[in-house]
């Protein structure tokens, strides 16, 4: 099997399995018990939580522990369920996208890279604007958004309302579901108030995620019930769930600048041994990140093709493609219903060797000039 498509789900890694285990079925007890085995899980979690935590920058406490980045995301907007506005990037993932439609959010619009139009944005701010929301890097194109240039607009519209005496908060939440594994994500360098992580993206369990929330931010509860995660996600702790997401993360940021130049040197590899494609992702993307078009072709029956071979690829967002909907992404980088249609997302990740990149290259090549010569 070739696998690329980590961006739709990577493999638990044998160290983050080992370090889960204990806590399956030796220290599985309720963190909220008062016995001292309790105790001791409860003490192992807050660690967890801290390591997560330190390697954006931040503390134990500033992160609510979430069943996946889906449930951050929702979280994350629940800052509106008491008023204000809210802007969003059109190519953001759906778990954005949706509860921002639900507030009423406008999208605001991406160039050809796929990279948000600074203008756009600053035109759609309002004084109602409370919160906007922008991926670190998209799920797929693996777009970098440029921030801490998103952040300077953010301080100083803050600025201008203060000099006119307006109260409402703005506050901006980056999703970073795809980013961690490629890049240093930060809190404070980034200007963010609210941040995503996903465990499942970086080697970690599945269905369990973060909301990085700083302190001026006030979240409204996205469940009622025992109070845990200071009364934002109640729920018994997901104890080895977080373990694993600590020992993932850790590994991550262990692994960046390793992993990037690996597979900057494997996407060059894809590129020149690759024919008969127009590459769609050519600047300011995650270095594991190849889309590539080939016009007139169905990307889905080249899918199938691949399946056949041991090859495992998208056509984008795996829900998306599930669901056979038209990418929103693709559309909003201007690609026709026909370059859409003939559209492949290749996410390169920790199960592959150079040698599967050749061959992945060959057979994808051949999946190709067969789909050609069917077409005539
Ligand atoms: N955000 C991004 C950018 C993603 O890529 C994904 C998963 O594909 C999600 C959010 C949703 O994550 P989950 O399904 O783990 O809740």
């Amino acid at each position: 099997m070739i696998y690329l498509d980590h961006a739709a789900a990577t493999p638990v890694s044998k160290k983050v399995f080992e370090a889960m285990k204990p806590y399956f079925a030796e220290d599985f007890f309720n963190p909220s018990a008062a016995y001292l085995p309790a105790k001791k899980v409860s003490a192992d979690y807050e660690v967890a939580k801290g390591v997560i935590a330190h390697t954006i920058g931040a503390k134990a406490s500033d992160i609510v522990i979430t069943a996946g980045a889906t449930e951050a995301n929702n979280l994350a907007f629940s800052i509106l369920a008491s008023g204000g506005s809210c802007l969003y990037l059109e190519t953001e993932h759906d778990s954005v996208r949706k509860v921002a439609e639900k507030y009423g959010g406008a999208p605001v619009g991406v160039d050809k890279n796929g990279r948000i139009l600074i203008d756009d944005l600053k035109s759609k701010i309002t004084d109602e604007t409370m919160l906007i929301s922008v991926a670190l890097a998209n799920n797929e194109l693996g777009t970098i958004q440029p921030l801490s240039e998103i952040a300077t607009i953010v301080r100083e519209v803050r600025f201008d309302r203060l000099s006119r005496g307006i109260k409402k908060p703005l506050y901006l939440h980056s999703d970073a579901s795809q980013a961690l594994n490629l890049l240093n994500v930060n809190v404070a360098r980034l200007g963010v108030d609210l941040l995503t992580l996903n465990a499942a993206k970086v080697y970690g369990p599945k269905g369990v995620g973060c909301l990085y929330v700083s302190h001026e931010v006030k979240l409204n509860p996205l469940n009622y019930g025992g109070g845990q995660e200071m009364g934002l996600r109640s729920g018994t702790e997901n104890v080895p769930g977080v373990v694993g997401f600590a020992k993932a993360v850790e590994e991550a940021t262990k692994h960046l600048n390793g992993n990037r130049k690996k597979y900057a040197a494997w996407r060059k590899i894809l590129l020149s041994e690759l024919v008969d494609y127009e590459l769609i992702n050519k600047k300011h993307s995650l270095d594991n990140f190849i889309v590539l078009c080939y016009n007139g072709i169905d990307a889905e029956r080249l899918i199938f093709l691949l399946e056949e071979k041991g090859v495992y690829v998208s056509t984008g967002a795996a829900c998306a493609a599930n669901k056979g909907a038209k990418s929103h992404v693709l559309a909003a980088i201007g690609l026709s219903d026909s370059e859409i249609n003939g559209s492949l997302r290749l996410t390169l990740g920790e199960t592959n060797n150079e040698e599967q990149i050749h061959e992945a290259a060959r057979l994808i090549n051949e999946a190709v000039a067969i789909e050609r010569g069917r077409n005539g």
